[in-house]
């Protein structure tokens, strides 16, 4: 049987093994006007063809806790060629699994066909010698996708049909406990996709639910698995780890489980060999920054936590440059390309994330060096808000002397004519700090 045939099998042909528990629309609190009208559309559309289609995930375990999710994601009978006959708004993504995109404006609604596991089919669901799927292309039941997914509260499946929610995997329970839970044996689970063990601390924290201590007890052990899992792969899951509003507990969490450790090795490097407790105390203060921002409903900017991360190996590696005898200027740059391109190896990121830690952090030494129009250049610059927040910061923690910080923090507000006469007394000081060095010299050549 080819790819096409098994996509366009319909789920109500296939008997089932396992009967699932389905919780009627007055059993549960999902209401359609908490739906996106997009998500609606789709799914409507998706049943007047004839299919199945269901709304799965994250929208539903979201929609049950009272919150707005983030996205609607739809699962469904129809193969992706099918769900883009029915929709011209459609485009195919993805090489390991095909998955449809229906694009409304900004909106885009995944539409992803049932999975199966791949019985007499078994290049098409490859593992490596950890246990870890390599690839996963195959097309199955409702029942089948629902033991592909990483925890129970994840595998709700709210019916277009009847408003039901399909429960195969007792996830109604465990959300309704507050407990995450991976379905299946949580050892081979972890080792199919170590990537799991992080979104379990993802969930765990930002829905303030408990985690079940059959699934918590191998991290310890597996977390290293993370190591092989490619750097490209880790970006996205470790940008939402810290921008959730609950970057500190996230962060203890990781720490706990070692699992830190294998995301940003760097880092942790510099938390555990910390001589005086400045980067502890640096990346405490940006992840409650981060938390406090995001309460506020204030933007952030993924790469002002990571330069925090890295900012202490940096300064170290620069140091080592410029002993090797390079200029500090150029030491100190190198420094910074040099431990992002380390840093990449585990977690990638974006290039422009890249770009702008290089800047915050080259900005630095410009704080005190204000002479002449330098403190007009390094305010117009377009990373100056970032660089100052992150001089704050160096404050706080005792890196840097608070005068600066007050000295910056007044220049930005005072009018032109105040930062005219701001400047015209820093450069009086310096002048007078440089007449009074030389004296002792003087003298002492009288001496002689
Ligand atoms: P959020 O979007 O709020 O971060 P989510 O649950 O929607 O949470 P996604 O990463 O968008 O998370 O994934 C959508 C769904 O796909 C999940 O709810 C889960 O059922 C399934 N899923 C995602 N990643 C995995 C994985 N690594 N292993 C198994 N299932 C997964
Ligand atoms: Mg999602």
């Amino acid at each position: 049987m080819n790819q096409q045939n098994a996509a366009v099998t319909p789920v109500s042909e296939k008997k089932s093994a396992l009967e699932p528990r389905i919780y009627t629309r007055s059993e549960h609190n999902i209401s359609r006007n908490q739906i996106s009208s997009n998500a609606l559309k789709v799914l409507y559309r998706l049943k007047n063809e004839g299919y199945d289609a269901y709304l799965v995930g994250g929208c539903v375990r979201d929609l049950l806790l009272g919150r707005e999710p983030k996205d609607f994601d739809v699962a469904t009978n129809a193969s992706p060629e099918q769900v883009k006959q029915a929709f011209r708004n459609c485009r195919l993504i993805g090489r390991r699994f095909r998955l449809a995109h229906v694009f409304f404006g900004r909106e885009i609604i995944e539409v992803a066909t049932f999975r199966g596991p791949s019985e007499g089919v078994q290049d098409l669901q490859k593992k490596d010698q950890d246990g870890r799927l390599l690839r996963d292309n195959n097309y199955g039941t409702l029942e089948e996708d629902v033991v592909r997914r990483d925890f129970t509260v994840n595998a709700l499946y709210y019916n277009i049909k009847d408003f039901s929610i399909v429960d195969y995997v007792g996830g109604m329970e465990d959300h309704r406990a507050g407990v995450m839970r991976l379905i299946g044996d949580p050892e081979t689970r972890y080792r199919e996709d170590p990537v799991r063990m992080i979104r379990l601390v993802r969930f765990a924290v930002k829905l303030s639910f408990s985690i079940n201590p059959e699934c918590e007890k191998p991290i310890f052990q597996l977390a290293e698995l993370l190591a092989n899992i490619p750097a490209a792969r880790l970006q996205d899951e470790t940008l939402k780890l810290f921008l959730s509003g609950y970057a500190v507990e996230t962060f203890e969490m990781l720490r706990h489980y070692g699992l830190f450790a294998h995301l940003y090795p760097i880092a942790e490097q510099s938390l555990s060999n910390e001589e005086n407790g400045f980067p502890k105390l640096l990346i405490a203060r940006a992840l409650e920054n981060t938390d406090k921002r995001i309460a506020e409903g204030k933007s952030i900017a993924p790469f002002f936590l990571i330069s925090t991360f890295l900012w202490d190996a940096v300064k170290k590696q620069a140091k080592l440059n410029v002993e090797a005898g390079l200029p500090e200027s150029v030491g100190f740059q190198q420094a910074a390309s040099q431990i992002i391109s380390q840093q990449v190896k585990s977690t990638a990121f974006p290039k422009y994330i890249g770009m702008a830690m290089r800047d915050v952090w080259g900005l630095q030494v410009r704080f005190s060096n204000r002479g002449g129009t330098r403190a007009y250049r390094l305010l117009g610059h377009p990373k100056f808000r970032a660089a100052y927040d992150f001089m704050l910061l160096r404050v706080e923690t005792g890196e840097e002397a608070p005068e600066l910080a007050t000295w910056w923090t007044e220049f930005q507000t005072v009018s032109e004519k105040e930062q005219k006469k701001m400047l015209d007394r820093l450069h009086k000081s310096s002048t007078g700090k440089r007449r009074r060095r030389r004296k002792p010299a003087v003298k002492k050549q009288q001496h002689d």
